[in-house]
């Protein structure tokens, strides 16, 4: 009989099988020896070896308090929410994400539509007239023939017709590669897309920054969707849908640099870049983007796994820029979602579950920062007049 080495497995047998080695390895083969141990600790094949990643969900042993909060300690104005991932298509249901707002602290949401031209006007009939003083509503920006002579007035004339309307903002904008407001199925070849910095926008941000109507801009994406996915990708397999590694789009950087261009072209334009404009991993580069570009904010929605994975670097940073970081959700409205945020911010709680592998560490913010993260910059960076 064949000898083995230690710990060689039909499952690891299987494994190389698959990967086309034919023949086990030798039992002095240095790798082999490597791999049972690690930091110490032997490894040994079994069950585990079979789970799929996607799969692996362990259970906390940990026993440290956990604290529940309900409502917000002050009142909330979330600025990322849209109608369509909330699926808001009657009035009931803005009845009823009213009143969960009511539960948990919210006292106005801006609503993204997305929209221009009558799917605008819809929207507006159903978020402004029966909740006043709820919500904000915001429309979206036109792409359709962009390419035509008289897209850059026609783009401005709609943002001026919606604001009649009641829009107070433009968004969600987002260009992860595939130019502004396209996706892989519908994107034009690289060198025609619309970005941020092009100058067929340069009246529509004129006429943004002339309405007082600040733009909330999704900007590249997280930056592990340029890495390939495989044993090194940062994100769990849930976020794998989002990858774009190896696909037609600029780089991380590139498209970050669109953002520079567009702010540095439009001084008095006020620029809302959601999800800490995809650089929460990297606060001290992101600091100092912020210190370039006075027109420059950021929201911090959807990126709970990224304040919570660096409580006190996060917090320097809210510290630093009080005055331009917005609260945000984005993620929905049931109640949990809500909640999660509050014991994020609010309390100290540590090894918080989240959306992702890794736990999170409340921020534990001080009531001044709460106070001007939840509402009091909103009130003073978003349009807040009358129809
Ligand atoms: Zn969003």
């Amino acid at each position: 009989m064949m000898r083995r080495p230690h710990g060689f497995t039909p499952i690891l047998a299987a494994a190389l099988a698959a990967a086309g080695c034919a023949r086990a390895p030798q039992p002095q083969a240095p790798a082999a020896e490597k791999a049972q141990t690690k930091f110490g600790v032997p490894v040994k094949a079994g069950p585990m070896d079979a789970l799929l990643l996607k799969d692996y969900a362990p259970a906390s042993s940990l026993v440290v308090p956990e604290t529940h909060i309900g409502k917000a300690r002050f009142p909330v104005i979330d600025v990322h929410s849209h109608s369509s991932m909330n699926a808001m298509k009657t009035a009931a249901d803005v009845d009823a994400w009213v009143q969960r707002m009511d539960e948990v602290g919210v006292e106005r949401s801006v609503v993204f539509t997305e929209s221009v031209g009558p799917a605008f006007d819809r929207q507006a009939e159903l978020f402004l007239k029966r909740h006043p003083g709820r919500f904000q509503i915001w429309c979206g920006l036109d792409t359709s023939n962009i390419e035509a002579a008289d897209y850059p007035d026609r783009a401005a004339r709609e943002l001026e017709r919606c604001y009649r309307l009641g829009a107070r903002g433009v968004g969600e904008v987002t260009d992860k590669g595939w130019g502004l407001q396209s996706s892989e199925k519908d994107a034009l070849p690289r060198a025609r897309r619309l970005r941020l910095d092009d100058a067929r926008l340069d009246k529509f941000w004129q006429k943004c920054a002339e309405l007082n109507v600040p733009i909330n801009v999704h900007i590249a994406d997280h930056p592990s969707c340029w890495q390939p996915l495989g044993p090194n990708q940062e994100r769990t397999p849930d976020f794998q849908a989002f990858n774009l590694s190896g696909k037609d789009v600029p780089s991380y950087e590139e498209l970050l640099a669109t953002r520079d261009r567009a702010l540095a072209r439009h001084p008095k334009t006020r620029f809302i870049f959601c999800h800490l404009s995809n650089q929460g991993n990297d606060l001290a580069s992101l600091a100092k983007v912020l210190d370039r570009f006075p027109n420059l904010n950021v929201d911090i929605s959807a990126r709970d796994y990224e304040i919570g994975r660096q409580p006190r670097t996060a917090r320097q940073f809210l510290t630093r820029f009080r005055g331009r970081v917005l609260f945000g959700t984005d993620m929905g409205w049931e109640r949990k979602m809500y909640e999660g945020w509050w014991r994020l911010l609010e309390t100290g709680d540590e090894y918080l579950p989240g959306r992702i592998w890794w736990r999170y560490y409340g921020l534990e913010l001080p009531d001044d920062l709460l106070k001007s993260l939840y509402r009091e910059n909103a009130l003073r960076l978003l349009n807040w007049s009358q129809q």
